[in-house]
């Protein structure tokens, strides 16, 4: 594949200015950048013309449900899912059936997406058996086979003397522990805040201290073991604040995320029972929401990741309570965010590219794509005067678990280009 991008704006994460700029890729490699480059017999061009230019995002948040939970997703179709909305690698959380717990069901995985995605699928592994809490999963088989993320995601590991040992034993393997963090006595088996929904609605809530609590917990287990800690999907203004402060103090390596839809949605979305909005950590209150945003804003969230949760139409059609927890997010994040944050001026392309393409590859010590010549071809054109409408047609993955289900949105993905793959082109 030859091919010249012509007249686009590189988006950095390094300044909130566009640079106009060419790009000229040959054999899946950048062979020149700058203005004004002219195309070489063979060689195909696309005009970008007031389109950006930046690296393709990488989703550290993903379930792809496979092994086990293959009606909701597998591996095939949550790829195809994460390249339609711009993102060109993910890591899968091991909540699958059986759980991503030993050597042998990891490289099943890693081989099934070697098999069936046109994208890099990293694996988290678990912290325990069976993400049971109580004995060790076999980290260092699945550390030989390349998982650095450890996590019991979909629950909290509950015995902090079990998980300090496992963040021991993580940090000399050079791995880190990725906490979902709720006290499940305090959660109770319902997704929806405590507060006026909860109220309105009849349902038991789970408080926003149930997560805090773990918040803290955690991060002060990670500085007694000396260990890096990765917090997931906060949730809570008073959550953020705490890693904040954490962070402040500068004697722990700590990282966290937040979710698209815990920056965008609260509890009184919710509405009339919505099962689209019942997730885990569930939504909380427009407080939470702006000191969600200022904390990505302020980099005390360190990346963005969407928590893709597939479910099928089955699932979520049923009552509120009984309803599975998640929403999707891999095609949505980047053009909602987009159409909330960036076109009504509250961040820049630069804070985008920043936390979700560079941050959560440096988190799983990968190489942040670099648009420049010599560099592999990993980049996506997003047009800011584009919309995009999430019609069934439109989506990629097996689920349409989302709020955003037929809405029209500003901003689209024109563009996916991996190596020498042309992954996604409307040209
Ligand atoms: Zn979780």
């Amino acid at each position: 594949m030859n091919l010249l991008i012509t007249n686009a704006r590189l988006a950095t994460e390094n300044s909130p200015e566009f640079t106009p700029t060419d790009a000229l890729i040959s054999g899946g490699v950048i062979q020149q950048t700058g203005p004004g480059l002219t195309a070489p017999a063979g060689t195909t061009v696309i005009d970008a013309a007031r389109r950006i230019l930046m690296p393709g995002m990488f989703d550290a948040h993903v379930h792809f449900r496979e092994p086990g939970f293959e009606t909701k997703e597998t591996i095939a179709t949550g790829s195809e899912a994460a390249i339609n909305g711009g993102i060109t690698g993910v890591v899968m959380m091991p909540n699958t059936n059986p759980a991503l717990d030993n050597p042998a069901v990891i490289a099943a995985v890693l081989a099934s997406a070697a098999r069936h995605a046109r994208i890099p699928v990293f694996t988290s592994g678990c912290v325990t058996k069976g993400r049971a809490g109580k004995e060790l999963a076999a980290i260092d088989g699945m550390r030989a086979l390349g998982v650095r993320m450890l996590t019991d995601d979909g629950d909290t590991t509950h015995d902090p003397a079990v998980l300090f040992r496992a963040m021991q034993y993580a940090n000399e393997l050079g791995m880190f522990f990725a906490s979902h963090c709720e006290v499940p006595e305090l959660a109770g088996p319902r997704a929806i805040n405590e507060g006026v929904m909860s109220y309105r609605l009849g349902i038991k809530g789970s408080p926003a201290c149930a997560e805090e609590i773990i918040i803290d917990r955690d991060i002060r287990l990670a500085h007694a073991a000396g260990a890096h800690i990765h917090i997931q999907h906060v949730s809570s203004r008073l959550g953020m604040e705490t890693i904040r402060w954490w962070k402040s103090r500068g004697d722990v390596r700590v990282t966290a995320e937040v979710s698209p839809h815990h920056l965008l949605f609260n509890e009184e979305d919710i509405g009339d029972y919505d099962t689209h909005y019942k997730m885990n950590p569930p939504l909380r209150t427009r407080a939470d929401n702006e000191g969600l945003v200022q904390g990505l804003i302020d980099g005390v969230f360190d990346l963005i990741a969407t928590d893709h949760a597939p479910h099928t139409p089955f699932e979520k059609s049923q009552d509120f309570v009984a309803a599975p927890n998640g929403i999707t997010g891999l095609e949505t994040a980047l053009v909602s965010l987009y159409h909330h944050f960036v076109a009504t001026g509250i961040f820049g392309w630069d804070l985008m590219v920043k936390r979700y393409a560079a941050e959560p590859r440096r988190l799983m010590g990968i190489p942040v794509p670099e648009i420049a010549p010599g560099h592999t071809a990993d980049l996506i054109l997003f047009d800011p005067e584009g919309s995009t409408t999430f019609t069934p047609e439109f989506m990629r993955s097996k689920a349409q678990n989302t709020p955003f289900l037929n809405q029209t949105l500003k901003g689209s993905i024109d563009l996916v280009i991996l190596g020498s793959n042309i992954l996604k082109s409307i040209f």
